[in-house]
């Protein structure tokens, strides 16, 4: 059994608010939410941070990010959002399962 708490979510291990699913990726509510909207958008597989993506993972990094501002149309996000990549423990990354944070709503912009 995988250690990884997004690889659990993926399975079905641990719970999850999902508002997207397909083949490849999944996307559900952050569970302590640093923004009126905070959704995490996550591959299915595991793949630990952008810095060990590739080019063959050109595709699937293309398939997360114009997925973002589609669920921002779904979220009551139209006026915009932000997204953050933290890679790595310098980065400021905790899960190292690759993940886009995507952060919007309220009245100010979301600092996250
Ligand atoms: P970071 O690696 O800095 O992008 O942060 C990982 C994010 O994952 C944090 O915002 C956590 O609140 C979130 N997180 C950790 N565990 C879970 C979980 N079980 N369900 C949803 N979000 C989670
Ligand atoms: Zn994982």
């Amino acid at each position: 059994m995988s250690e990884c708490v997004f690889c659990k979510i993926v399975a079905g291990e641990l719970p999850s608010r999902n508002v997207y699913e397909d083949d490849e990726l999944l996307a559900f509510h952050d569970i302590y939410p640093l923004a009126a909207v905070h959704l995490l958008i996550i591959p299915k597989t595991h793949i630990v941070s952008l810095a060990e993506c590739t080019t063959k993972h050109q595709d699937l990094l293309g398939r997360m990010l114009l997925l973002a501002p589609r669920l921002a149309q779904t979220h009551g996000l139209e006026s915009g959002f932000r997204t953050a990549i933290n890679t790595g423990r310098g980065g400021g990354q905790t899960v190292f399962h690759l993940h886009i944070n995507m952060f919007g709503g309220g009245e100010r912009p979301a600092q996250g």
